[in-house]
């Protein structure tokens, strides 16, 4: 079996010289990645759920129209970012968004998103998996398919074929570079950004939603305290409200199309700031630490005013939590 490997954009290839990723990716860049991943992920998910010998749910109606508001969303979300190209070949459908009971959920997988401690989802070769027993309602659910959705808008990075053993240059780039090293914290922060206008997208589209949950929808955020350095970053490179509007969408663009422009603009306005936020991971220390090292009293005491609140969530995400 062949598999397409895909990742987040913003791993550790573009600080470490790794000169092998470097050649893929010009190989790629030129061509048609989210074809080649159209052609892969539904054999990804079959061979997987055959593997473990676990069957998906079947969503319901509110279900599949949440899925599919959703997905519109993302798509209008992505035109807005003037990322038309992107829109019209991104190829994730409801039937990508695959939900399991818990039993299923806990088989197939060893590591995945959390929201307070509680196991829910994750996005893995453009399928999204959900552990439907784990939500308490369809406002709840439709929060977390957005967050898992801009994961799966994430560029590309390294699509490589690799037969089943893998190789060893795959391995390095799938664990090494991904989730240990390099901007870890970062790439959540960006992809819940994303998310969250994905959230205010499909607000206006679906209408079994009610207006309170409407309002949290687009008012709470999957790891806060990540999203909180980099926004102070934000704030500190741009001289109005239209320039840091200007600096957040093109950090999201870059989210989507791979570039690293945002870095780039960064690390010119502030110096080191690309090497801290390359550690920074999403725990509270690491973003503590992230926020005192840029000079950002304020960012850490607000850190540090939502881990009294909600302690319980930096253990348990610390040691299963990624993407
Ligand atoms: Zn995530």
């Amino acid at each position: 079996m062949i598999f397409i490997l895909t990742l987040d954009y913003m791993d550790g290839r573009r600080n470490i010289d790794i000169s092998f990723l470097n050649e893929i990716e010009a190989k790629k860049k030129k061509e048609l990645e989210h074809e080649i991943k159209l052609a892969t992920k539904t054999d990804y998910h079959k061979s997987k759920m055959e593997h473990y010998n676990v069957q998906e749910l079947r969503k319901d109606n509110i279900e599949k129209k949440i899925c599919k508001d959703l997905i519109d969303a993302m798509n209008q979300s992505l035109l807005d970012l003037r990322l038309k190209k992107f829109a019209d070949s991104f190829a994730i459908t409801s039937d990508d968004i695959h939900l399991l009971d818990n039993e299923a959920y806990e088989t197939s997988f060893t590591a995945y998103e959390e929201l307070d401690g509680i196991p829910k989802a994750y996005a893995e070769y453009s399928n999204v998996y959900i552990n439907h027993d784990q939500f308490q309602s369809y406002s709840e659910f439709a929060f977390v398919v957005a967050h898992e959705l801009s994961h799966c808008c994430a560029y590309t990075k390294l699509e490589t074929e690799v037969d089943n053993e893998g190789s060893n240059q795959t391995n390095l780039a799938q664990e090494g570079v991904m989730h240990e090293i390099n901007f870890w914290g970062m790439n959540e922060a960006v992809t819940e950004m994303l998310a969250r206008r994905i959230r205010v997208e499909f607000n206006k589209r679906n209408k079994q939603i009610s207006f309170s949950n409407k309002k949290k929808l687009e008012s709470e955020r999957i790891y806060e305290r990540v999203i909180l350095p980099v926004e102070a970053i934000i704030r500190q490179m741009s001289s109005s409200q239209k320039e840091e509007k200007l600096l957040t969408d093109e950090l999201l663009s870059n989210h989507i199309t791979g570039d690293n422009s945002f870095l780039k603009k960064a690390e010119l306005k502030i110096p080191g700031v690309t090497q801290v936020l390359s550690v920074m991971g999403i725990t509270y220390e690491s973003t503590l630490e992230a926020a005192e090292k840029l000079g950002f009293q304020d960012v850490a005491e607000e850190i540090k005013r939502i881990r009294l609140i909600k302690p319980d969530s930096e253990e348990t995400s610390e040691k299963k939590s990624e993407s």
